[in-house]
């Protein structure tokens, strides 16, 4: 798409991977297993090539130099741009009130009625609104993204994609994640993998100080160059859409061969649009999906007979 459009979709910056050594030997077999370059460092190797990132002996790392930062809100404009220039059309404030299934499907909104042959519902954390007996029941969570900037503002270029990799950072169950400054000039986005479960109905009024005050401890031992005494610089809110077992729902809608529903892509879902898009027009065009989607059924949060 970079090539198509003359313009710079993505910055490849490399992941680093922090965790413990069993954890850090499963990830590297993923990926040796998919012939994925990468490298298992010891903690002192990762901090020679990272000066900035301070991790003892019990830590083990992984570089992953593939890694980047997709610079997202271009990525939707192009994307969108693209859908037009094939001939899509984008209905956007047109929210869906009702629909049915039948030889087409019909879709109502306050802007009128649709009719389509196909149609393939991706609807985030509202999923249980429009659809509310699926047998996920989408767990919603409203994470802190957290933003840090440098103690010293020589150490201003510490934070940005040249200097700075995508981080994760895993321990006692806890996931951190981390870019390079790239959405504010100068901070880091360093945040915890967990938020507050929410009502989709309800505004949420009161966050838990735990996720910053946890992710504050973190960086204070790990990244000393960051002010965590005086951060987070600045905080915004991300929704994530979990289900019961954290991996997405991609399946037709019980009983239906016209409506696909894709959902609950728990915080990582962004990256992967443009594959599942494509898996999900293969299927709606009747055609086998590039990739198996089997694991993300439905079927698997279906109560189980007793009888
Ligand atoms: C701050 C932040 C950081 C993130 N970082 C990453 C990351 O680093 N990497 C990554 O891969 N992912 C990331 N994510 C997660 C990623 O954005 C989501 O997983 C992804 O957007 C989910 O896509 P979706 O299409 O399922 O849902 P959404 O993107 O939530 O889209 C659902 C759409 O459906 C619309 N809708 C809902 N109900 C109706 C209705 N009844 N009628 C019509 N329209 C309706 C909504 O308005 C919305 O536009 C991040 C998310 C946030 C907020």
């Amino acid at each position: 798409m970079e090539k198509k459009r003359g313009e710079k979709l993505w910055i490849q910056t490399g992941m680093v991977w922090m965790g413990q050594k069993s954890e850090i030997e499963g990830v590297a077999k993923i990926l040796s297993d998919f012939k994925c370059e990468h490298e298992q460092l010891s903690n002192t190797e990762i901090e020679k090539r990272y000066p900035s990132l301070k991790y003892g002996s019990e830590w083990a790392g992984l570089v992953d130099p593939m890694a980047g930062c997709l610079l997202a809100d271009r990525w939707l404009a192009v994307y969108q741009d693209e859908f037009r220039k094939a001939g899509g059309t984008i209905h956007d404030e047109t929210r869906v009130e009702s629909f049915e299934d039948g030889e087409t499907v019909t879709i109502r909104t306050r802007r009128g009625e649709f009719r389509a042959k196909k149609a393939i519902f991706a609807l985030g954390t509202w999923i249980n609104k429009l659809l509310p007996n699926l047998s996920v029941q989408s767990r919603n969570e409203l994470v802190s993204v957290a933003y840090w900037r440098a103690k010293k503002p020589e150490d201003d270029h510490l934070t940005e994609p040249a200097n700075y990799p995508i981080l994760l950072a895993n321990q006692d169950r806890i996931g951190w994640y981390s870019l390079p400054s790239v959405d504010y000039q100068g901070a880091v986005k360093f945040a915890y993998h967990e938020g507050e479960v929410y009502d989709v109905n309800k505004e949420v009024v009161d966050m838990d100080q735990k996720f910053i005050d946890a992710t504050r401890e973190h960086i204070r031992t790990h990244l000393p160059f960051l002010d965590a005494e005086n951060g987070p610089w600045r905080v915004d809110r991300c929704k994530y859409a979990m289900s019961p077992d954290e991996h997405y729902v991609i399946d037709f809608l019980p009983g239906s061969r016209n409506i696909q529903v894709a959902g609950c892509m728990s915080g990582t879902g962004y990256k992967n649009g443009p594959s599942l898009g494509k898996a999900l027009t293969q299927i709606a065009l009747g055609q086998r999906p590039f990739a198996d989607l089997s694991s993300f059924s439905l079927a698997r949060f279906t109560p189980k007979s007793k009888m």
